[in-house]
């Protein structure tokens, strides 16, 4: 199930109308947590937040480094954590 990309593409729209800002990697990385628990609720209205997921869509490594994360959300939402063998598969197979 991948609901919370089914919401991405929904926020695209929002992000489109948002003025361009220059969003480090630093600052990506630093906030990805809260943003995707925002996503998780579908709720993302902050202002910094919407800057940082524009970064990630437009970025390729945070992009993917996302990716995970939201894996990660997502199974531990779902009380459905892989083992830690698993895990590093996933992780190594996103670079
Ligand atoms: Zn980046």
């Amino acid at each position: 199930m991948r609901v919370t990309h089914i919401k991405l593409e929904t926020f695209m729209v929002k992000i489109a109308r948002t003025r361009e800002q220059e969003v480090s990697c630093d600052e990506c990385a630093k906030h990805s947590a809260r943003l995707i628990e925002a996503l998780m609720q579908g709720n993302v209205q902050e202002k910094e937040l919407l800057d940082i997921l524009h970064h990630v869509l437009m970025c390729m490594p945070c992009s993917q480094e996302f990716e995970v994360l939201q894996d990660c959300a997502r199974m531990d939402a779902e009380d459905s954590w892989p083992s830690l063998d698993e895990m590093w598969k996933k992780i190594e197979q996103s670079k």
